[in-house]
């Protein structure tokens, strides 16, 4: 099969820089194009060297149009807007889109479901590891099973992380509002302060830790009566997001138009469609 030609959008960004390091050294992919913000400082900048390599040759460009011809699939770990907008060129073009953007809003999330809808093949996944898909199996499943137990997430990222709780986090929560069968949206505690009075039965609680250089720690409790259950991920390089956004773009080469997720590549469930 021909190698895929995938572009790599927010080729400036941290998970740019990974997304091209790890494109070089995977078999059946190439790089097609390096897309950035127009304006940006790398615009022009080989994107070898911009991601630490030797020089590919491949200059990072500020407008999709001049990367369009030719490519099969985008990667983009970018902003929410820019992922909505890229969707719908996705459903125009043919384009597979895989999009590793978190912060989403609900209107934000429905636009790239519409573009899904109107013809795209899109993976989004707040997280593209995958210990973090396996992870969200377990959680389900122990939220399941410890029915009456108070269930907290808490996470930490690096200090330059803008959007909070974390993508992964609320894949997490959404993991345990599913074993609980509730809504997440009616159940999620996302900010505690003051005199908030006794935790209330069957809510889920985020905890949202900031600093340093760190990539994604998670960890979710499970708080019953004289035990804790804690099931945890701690991502150590930004290389194993960059792996599974590009077996998802290799994967969605041969799947119909829709909205996936890392846990359709993965084979490991049908439920967690929901959860991007
Ligand atoms: P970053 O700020 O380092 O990089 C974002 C890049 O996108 C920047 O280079 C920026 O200039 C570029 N950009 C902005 N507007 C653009 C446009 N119109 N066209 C092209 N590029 C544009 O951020 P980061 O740490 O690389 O993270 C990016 C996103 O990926 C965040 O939402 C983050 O939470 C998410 N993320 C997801 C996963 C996952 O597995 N899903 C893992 C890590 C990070």
């Amino acid at each position: 099969m021909a190698e895929l030609r995938v572009i790599i959008a927010g080729a400036g960004g941290r998970m740019g820089a990974a997304n091209i390091r790890a494109l070089v050294n995977h078999p059946g992919v190439v790089l097609h194009a390096a897309l950035d913000r127009p304006g940006s400082s790398v615009i022009g900048r080989d994107a070898g060297t911009l991601a630490g390599l030797e020089a590919l040759g491949i200059p990072v460009v500020e407008s999709l149009d001049a990367a369009l011809p030719g490519a099969d699939a985008i990667i983009d770990f970018t902003a929410p807007a820019v992922s909505v907008a890229l969707a719908q060129r996705a459903a125009d073009t043919g384009l597979i889109h895989v999009i590793g953007t978190t912060g989403c809003t609900p209107e934000d999330d429905a636009a790239i479901a519409a573009a899904a809808g109107a013809g795209a093949r899109i993976v989004k996944s707040g997280n593209f590891s995958l210990g973090m898909a396996v992870l969200s199996n377990l959680v389900e499943q122990a939220a399941a099973a410890l029915a009456d137990y108070d269930i907290e997430i808490v996470e930490m990222h690096h200090s330059r992380k803008v959007d909070a709780p974390s993508g992964s986090a609320l894949i997490l929560g959404e993991a345990a509002a599913r074993g609980r069968a509730v809504s997440l949206e009616e159940k999620s505690v996302r900010v505690r302060d003051g005199h908030t009075g006794p935790r209330e039965a069957g809510t889920i609680g985020f905890a949202t830790l900031r600093g340093g250089t760190v990539v994604g720690d998670h960890s979710v409790i499970f708080a019953g009566p004289g035990e804790r259950l804690e099931l945890g991920h701690r991502a150590e390089d930004r290389s194993i997001f960059a792996n599974g956004a590009l077996r998802s773009a290799l994967w969605a080469r041969d799947q119909a138009p829709g909205l996936y997720t890392i846990a359709d590549v993965l084979g490991l469930t049908q439920s967690s469609r929901t959860s991007s």
